[in-house]
């Protein structure tokens, strides 16, 4: 007996949703109920800085607008917090976090190199918790990018668990989350193929097991630029909800039937 297929859709309320999103719930959504599995929604909302007020209404609006269903009660990061520490703090208790004082400009950019992790100045505050990360190869196969790995060490470095800002790192409330909910199968855009290998680390590390992974291509403008908030993508149109429908199935490759836009009535 195989187990049940669950996949998710993870949206940040930092805005409404766009066509870029669209992709990754339609193309989610669409793994699972193709694998008669369920399909769950969760609001990742603990980095509350970039929240902007009413978008999760809005993202649940939007989904709905367009038929994209969920079969269990939406999660919510920000009411999680303190699971997320209790994680953070078994992983402090097994040696495996470190203290770092070190500031955002020093590390931006490149993998870190370890400065903080044979001990820091007692006397200098701690901004952030580092995860100790190893040279052994992190790597899985993705449905559709194929092979990727990292050697963590040299590639990333010790990567934040908890920001200086108190916040817990995305990564661990991904992982915690995609285990909690039982989550198979993880379909989502391949800018976030990067950060695969350090969640499937935090796995290995916590005993969980790995989903397996989709990452789909990243929507564009003709410019080559991503579809994203930051480049300032518009919102869908909840209104003409067929045509967003038709245009996402086309960008991952299927032939939706072309959308009827006037009934004709005989
Ligand atoms: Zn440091």
């Amino acid at each position: 007996m195989t187990s049940e297929y669950r996949g998710r859709f993870a949206p940040t309320p930092s805005g409404p949703l766009h066509f870029g999103s669209i992709i990754s719930a339609l193309g989610s959504y669409l793994q699972a109920k193709s694998q008669s599995g369920k399909w769950l929604v969760r609001i990742e909302d603990i980095d509350k800085p970039r929240n902007q007020p009413g978008a999760t209404e809005n993202i649940l609006h939007t989904l709905e607008a367009l038929g994209l269903l969920w079969d269990e009660e939406v999660l919510i990061q920000s009411q999680r917090v303190s699971l997320y520490r209790d994680f953070l703090e078994q992983l402090n208790e097994r040696g495996l976090v470190y203290p770092c004082i070190c500031t955002r400009s020093q590390t931006k950019g490149i993998p870190y190199p370890g400065t903080c992790r044979s001990g820091i100045n007692i006397k200098k505050k701690t901004r952030s918790l580092r995860l100790k990360t190893n040279v052994d190869i992190t790597g899985f196969i993705d449905q559709v990018q194929g092979d990727f790995h990292q050697l963590l060490e040299n590639d990333v470095g010790d990567f934040v668990l908890r920001r200086a800002d108190g916040i817990i790192a995305y990564h661990l409330a991904v992982v915690v989350d995609d285990q909690l909910q039982g989550i198979t199968g993880i379909v989502r855009g391949s800018d976030l193929l990067d950060s695969t290998p350090r969640q499937i680390y935090l796995q290995k590390l916590l005993g969980y097991t790995t989903p397996a992974y989709c990452h789909l291509p990243i929507a564009t403008y003709n410019n080559g630029k991503k579809i994203s908030k930051q480049n300032h993508a518009p919102g869908i149109d909840h209104t003409n909800a067929t045509s967003v429908l038709f245009k996402a199935l086309e960008f991952l490759g299927q032939q939706p039937a072309p959308p009827i836009n006037q009934c004709k009535r005989g």
